[in-house]
């Protein structure tokens, strides 16, 4: 830890579509936090075909897990450049073996996790907003056409890159990416709440994106007080 400030070594949980991407962009905007999407990593994976993208783009279009060995290899070569920063992991680990290897894996680097967020979004709403998504696949920056548009349609507002819809926001996919959140990453959810100590643990109830911003910038800046506010670039 420096200078008595806590490390801010964060897992964000929630279901497909909950906001996981949203609000950690909205996290690593504001202070100077990085954060790594496994989804993220995976589109560019494939995007660019690699091995690895080769073996996912059928699983990830289908709403299915790419294995935990796979996972594991792809986040973790991330991680290391991760080392005395504040950072986040969205969308791994997602299964209990995930979190078991990533256990050792942190333990081993001595970057014991500081913070688990759990974002609790009912079913309904999300599954509303997925037909509405578009994203930027270089960042990882997301959009919705209903309530958080691009300031031009079909364009990213930092880059003015075109927009894509993700193969795997259509209905039937999302109810396959759900049942999978139930099945697999829920048992995760219970494995952290066992070893969690006081404050380390949170879960974050709201309907948007904006009703949980506050809530989670008021755990993580009340817990984190060595996290810095990145400064605007004037002109
Ligand atoms: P969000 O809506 O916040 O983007 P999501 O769960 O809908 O979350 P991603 O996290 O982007 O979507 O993941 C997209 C797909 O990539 C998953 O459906 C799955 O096929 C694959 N994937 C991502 N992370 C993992 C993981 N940790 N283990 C296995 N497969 C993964």
């Amino acid at each position: 830890d420096e200078g008595g400030h806590r490390v801010l070594r964060m897992l964000m949980f929630g279901k497909p579509g909950a906001g996981k991407g949203t609000l950690a962009g909205r996290l690593t905007k504001k202070y100077d936090i990085l954060s790594i999407s496994s989804g993220d990593l995976l589109r560019q994976h494939i995007a660019e075909r690699t091995e690895v993208g080769r073996q996912a783009e059928a699983i990830v279009a289908q709403g299915g897990l790419l294995p935990d060995e796979v996972m594991l290899k792809v986040v973790t070569s991330k991680l290391e450049a991760l080392k005395g920063k504040h950072w986040i992991l969205d969308g791994f680990p997602r299964t209990l073996g995930q979190g078991e290897l990533l256990d050792a894996h942190l333990k081993k680097q001595d970057m014991p996790l500081s913070l688990v967020v759990n974002l609790d979004v009912p079913d309904e709403v999300i599954l509303s907003r997925i037909s509405d998504r578009w994203v930027h696949l270089p960042s990882g920056r997301v959009y919705n056409m209903s309530y958080n548009r691009p300031k031009i349609d079909g364009l990213d507002d930092e880059t003015g890159e075109p927009l894509n819809k993700r193969p795997d926001d259509n209905p039937e996919t999302f109810a396959r990416r759900l049942q999978q959140f139930y099945a697999s990453t829920s048992p995760l959810l219970d494995y952290y709440s066992a070893q969690a100590e006081a404050g380390n643990m949170a879960t974050l109830h709201g309907t948007t994106s904006d009703e949980i911003w506050p809530q989670l910038e008021a755990v993580v800046a009340g817990s984190f007080s060595g996290l810095r506010e990145r400064t605007p670039r004037v002109g």
